[in-house]
């Protein structure tokens, strides 16, 4: 069987950006692959966190994996730094790295836009997150579309890894979803929705409360035309909607527009904020039982021990190839 790994930052709360793009699809997947999901603690480092919150957080994105229906009998669910080899790999991908190809990175020109100082750590975030992937070796990664340039440079870093010192890493390939790869902010439609956003107007998070839910969608930005039309380029608020409705409602995004002819923004507004309260409230009601609960510990604990396991083993592999340590 093929392996699949996935991570998330518990750099805020989630969005539902992160749930069309990446959670969604997990619980299918689960079925045909190894899987591992990750709660990705480092990368949220990249940017500062308040310590508690970080932790909340941690524990948050752990019990809503599970809610969303990942099965810890079938898949491996664990924490980023419980596994040292995540950090020890990243090193050694940092020293295969070179900092122009890390500086050409989208993300990092975003994230450090308009700031004074950034950390070194968010310019190397993505050989931690080649890490991450090649660990485990990874056929597939699913992730939103935002993290192709990352992926990408994994590959890069894999294939410079493999042929500069041993053929130890496999090399992954991405999954995008066709509809919800790319919600927008529901303020700035043609920004990509982030849990970081200070704009809490601009995101729905997965545990908004159901008033809040639908008091966002009405207040999205639209245009001033009413004309239900799927135009990214002249009606990005109107196509966000409709993005988040299909993949909602898990049909073509043509399909929606066709049903929805000649409804006004405020009727169809009110119908997908419907339709997400559905499937978010059944969410919410598994995920406040887990929260607290002492299963989750023993969920993590175990997903720690076989990560870690397989994890090792592919370390091992590397500090050899590239010559670190003794040999034995
Ligand atoms: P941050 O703003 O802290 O980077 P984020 O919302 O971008 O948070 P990440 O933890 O970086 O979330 O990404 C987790 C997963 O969610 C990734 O697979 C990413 O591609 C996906 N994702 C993030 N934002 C969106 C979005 N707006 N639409 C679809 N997928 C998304
Ligand atoms: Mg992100």
């Amino acid at each position: 069987t093929q392996t699949i790994f996935s991570g998330i930052q518990p750099s805020g709360s989630l969005t539902i950006g992160n749930y069309l793009g990446a959670m969604k699809q997990f619980p299918e997947l689960q079925d045909d692959y190894d899987s591992y999901f990750c709660i990705v603690d480092y990368h949220a480092i990249t940017v500062p966190q308040d310590r508690l919150k970080l932790r909340e957080r941690t524990r948050s994105l752990a019990a809503l994996y599970l809610a969303c229906g990942i099965d810890p009998e079938k898949s491996t669910l664990f924490i980023q730094s419980e596994v040292p080899a995540h950090a020890e790999l990243s090193w050694m991908l940092q020293c295969v790295a070179s900092i122009g190809e890390l500086e050409r990175m989208t993300q990092f020109k975003d994230k450090s836009e308009g700031k004074e100082s950034v950390t070194a750590g968010l310019l190397t975030y993505p050989p931690l997150m080649a890490a991450d992937i090649l660990l485990y070796g990874t056929d597939l990664v699913p992730v939103g579309d935002d993290q192709k340039q990352h992926l990408e440079l994994t590959r890069n870093l894999a294939e410079r890894f493999n042929n500069r010192y041993n053929n130890i890493f496999n090399i992954p390939d991405i999954r995008i979803q066709e509809v919800g790869a790319r919600v927008m902010s529901l303020q700035n439609p043609t920004k990509k929705m982030s849990k970081s956003d200070d704009n809490h107007k601009a995101t729905i998070f997965m545990l908004d409360e159901l008033k809040q839910i639908e008091k966002k969608i009405k207040s999205a930005v639209t245009d001033s035309e009413g004309i239900i039309e799927y135009d990214e380029e002249n009606k990005p608020g109107i196509t966000n909607l409709l993005n988040i409705y299909a993949s909602f409602a898990e049909k073509p995004v043509e399909d929606i527009v066709t049903e929805n002819q000649g409804k006004g923004y405020g009727d169809f507004k009110q119908d997908l904020a419907e339709l997400v309260q559905g499937e978010l409230e059944a969410i919410q009601n598994r995920y406040y039982d887990l929260y607290e609960s002492d299963e989750l510990d023993d969920i993590l604990d175990h997903g720690r021990e076989k990560a870690d396991r397989v994890a090792s083993k592919m370390l091992n592999k590397a500090k050899k190839a590239m010559g670190i340590g003794r040999v034995h």
